[in-house]
Formats: C-alpha cells, structure tokens, sequence
C-alpha cells in the first residue's frame, strides 16, 4: 500500500476498448489500497494529427498557438479515461497540467518543469479520489499553456512522482519492457529485469524509444522507483533504479542504434591551436549539439577534424561552416547523411576490459566498416553506414548474449 503514479501511453488510451482496460488497471491498483495519480497521453496518433492540421493551416504558427492545440490530446483522454472510471462507480477527477500546478518555463513546444504546486493534488487524494492527470502540458508564469516536447509525459508523470514521493512510478505501454535490443529487429533479443538509470539514459538517448530521456534524467535525480510494463500483457516489467544485481549479468544491457545521424568532415584545417574551439563554438552558438568528434593526427601543416550531428541539422551546419570557410581556414567540407550510430551499453563493462573489441570483433567478422569510435565509461558507440546498421545490432547482440547463454 502507498502511492503509485502510472503513466499510460498513446496506444495504450487508443479507442474505447483500451480506456476501459486503462481505468480497469487503475481502479485494481486503488483497491488494493493504494493511492493512485495516472498521467495519461493523447489517444494514438493525435498528436501527430493535429500537427498536421496546423499545418495546413499555417505551417508558421507560433509556437503559443501550437502548445494550446497539442495540450488537447490529453485533455480527451483524461477526462473519457474518468468517465470510464466514474462507470466502474469509482471516486475519480480529471485535472489538466494548469490545474496540477505543473509550473513549467516559458519555452513553449520544449518547455522544462520548474515546480509542481501540490495542494490541490493532496487536496483530491486526502479525498480519497483517484486522480487522473494530462501529461506533456504545463503552465508558464504568464499563465499560458505549454507543452514538454514530444514524449513529454513520462517526463511529467516521474516529476509527480517525485514531489509526491509516491512509492513507484509505473511507465505502461505497449511493449513489456526493455529489451536487450529492439524485438523487432533481433527476434532473441530479451526482456531485462533490471537496468541501471545510467543505463537507461545511455539507452534512451542512443535511440531506444521506451522512454523520455528527460524523465529517466529526473528519476534518477530524484530517486523515483520506475517500472517500465506493458498495459496489454500483465507481464512484470523492467525496474529501472539505482543498482542492478549485476551476478546475473552480460556485461551489456542493450544494443541500440540511431539513424537520425550525419557526419561532417573538415578536410585541410590549418593545423594550429584554437580552431576545433572556433568550428565547434559557432556550431554551439547556433545550439547545434554535436555528438563523436574526431580530430586527425596533424599531416605538415593541416589537420582533419570530422563530427557528427543530428540529420535535421546537418544543412544548417554546413551552411555555418561555410559561411566561416574563410576565417577557418579549410580545404573542403565532406557530408555523409546516409550513417547511422549502433552502441552497446552496461554498467557491466567499467570493469570488464575487452567489452569494445568483443563489439569490433562481431562488426569484423560480418565485414561492417567502422567510420567512427566514440566510448564513455559504460557505452561504446560506433559509426557505421546506413545500410549496415541493423545487420551491426543483430551481429552485436549474437555475439554478446549467446556468448553470455554459453557461459552460463
Ligand atoms: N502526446 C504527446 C506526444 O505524442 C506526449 C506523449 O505522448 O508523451 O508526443
Ligand atoms: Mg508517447
């Protein structure tokens, strides 16, 4: 008995059908005792209908305009999710993010939490009531709605799971957890578990889609017990905490992959101190976040410095640099945006030297060639073509889990 925030996804609040399984999950979890705040998304595609019809409408539209139209989606589904519970003759109340007191910064379509007013959260569950809430949506200081960005309401769900101290923060959806690789892709790829949150976020970031990163950023800060699981099968899920039983382990927890990848080269730098400062302080000053970074050893007087960037700001990077050409000092700028980045992760392999070659071993023997090599101290991501990169995730993970079944 205590308090459990869940989260229920898009699909999982989808049509009729889901809601009353939703409000089913809810109402068992209140009769058992527990008080119970559910964070809910928008029903299936309607976020990304509503994009669209902005769009048509007005492709420039400000992005005030845009937050008081996707914050909509969830407003339906709590307020049908209550009435679903209302039926199954249980005291439940809806409340939009404005409502919670879910006090955000004035960055609409990205905003960030600053604090959640509780009161009228504790007002309502002193009552006893089952409290459902809109996720991804929030409130400015000048009383204007706002948005967290896309996947933003498990970033809200974990934030009130921290201010409540709520005893566990359930994250339903519609896969039974997180698996050692995308099931769709590696057909033995397995459920973990348990996964660190440094782990999680590696994953998170690098192209696993279960989770926010923010929200596994916050739960970890904040300590929130998370359970990934599934609101379809009734499987347990995945924990995501502190420390993980690592005995039973690989050294790795997952294989990822990420295509929204690009890499520029700069051919022919002048091979003197402060231009990577000058090429990459341009590039932060338009915020655009470089990932691997690659100097060559300096050849006479010139040097290569290569990099990569998310897809959607390659054009503008390269416009920059070229902008620059004169001051920097370049040969020539070399684009590839057909390259995808494939990573291992674990908190298994600080202390397990031959974690990486293991990875490179796997890419050699299925002829992949390896573009780029980045390491922190629990992932190693590698840089490949395209076309490679889901071939490099099955070889990756046939070489460490069935090595890891044989050890057994
Ligand atoms: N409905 C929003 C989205 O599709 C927020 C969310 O689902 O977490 O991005
Ligand atoms: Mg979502």
């Amino acid at each position: 008995m205590g308090l459990i925030v869940q989260k229920f996804g898009g699909t999982s609040v989808a049509n009729a059908e889901r809601i009353r399984n939703v409000a089913r999950i809810i109402t068992e979890t209140y009769q058992a005792g527990n008080d119970v705040v559910a964070v809910l998304s928008a029903q299936g595609d309607t976020t990304d209908d509503l994009l669209e019809k902005a769009a048509e409408i007005n492709p420039r539209a400000s992005k005030r305009e845009m937050d008081m139209l996707l914050s909509t989606g969830e407003q339906v589904s709590i307020s049908l999710c209550a009435m679903a519970i209302e039926a199954l003759g249980f005291p439940v109340i809806s409340l939009t993010g404005w409502q919670v007191g879910m006090k955000t910064n004035r960055n609409y379509g990205d905003a960030r939490i600053t604090r959640i007013d509780k009161e009228r959260l504790a007002a309502e569950l002193g009552q006893r009531k089952i409290v459902l809430v809109a996720g991804f949506q929030g409130i400015n200081r000048f009383d204007d709605v706002t948005t967290l960005g896309r996947g933003g309401s498990d970033t809200s769900a974990v934030a009130l799971a921290a201010v409540l101290h709520a005893d566990l923060c359930q994250i339903y959806t519609d896969v039974d957890g997180v698996y050692t690789a995308d099931p769709r892709l590696v057909s033995d790829a397995k459920k973990l578990d348990e996964i660190t949150y440094d782990e999680m976020l590696e994953l998170a970031t690098l192209g696993a889609q279960v989770l926010h990163n923010r929200s596994v950023e916050m739960a970890k800060k904040y300590k929130v017990n998370l359970e990934v699981l599934s609101s379809f099968s009734g499987n347990p899920g995945t924990k995501v905490k502190e420390v993980v039983k690592t005995m039973e382990k690989s050294h790795i927890s997952g294989v990822a992959k990420d295509k929204n990848i690009a890499r520029l080269a700069l051919v022919g730098l002048s091979n003197q101190p402060g231009v990577a400062f000058q090429v990459f302080s341009l590039l932060a000053r338009e915020k655009i976040n470089v990932d691997i970074i690659l100097q060559s050893i300096g050849r006479e007087d010139t040097k290569d410095i290569s990099f990569t960037v998310a897809r959607s700001d390659l054009e503008r990077a390269r416009e920059i640099l070229e902008r620059h050409a004169p001051a920097l000092g370049f040969d020539r700028i070399e684009v590839n945006d057909h390259c995808a980045k494939v990573s291992i992760v674990g908190a298994g392999m600080i202390n397990s030297p031959g974690v990486a070659a293991t990875m490179f071993e796997a890419l050699y023997d299925a002829g992949i060639n390896i573009n780029m090599i980045s390491t922190s101290e629990i992932k190693v991501s590698v840089l490949v073509e395209e076309k490679d990169a889901d071939y490099a995730v099955q070889v990756i993970h046939n070489q460490f889990f069935q090595e890891f079944e044989r050890r057994r």
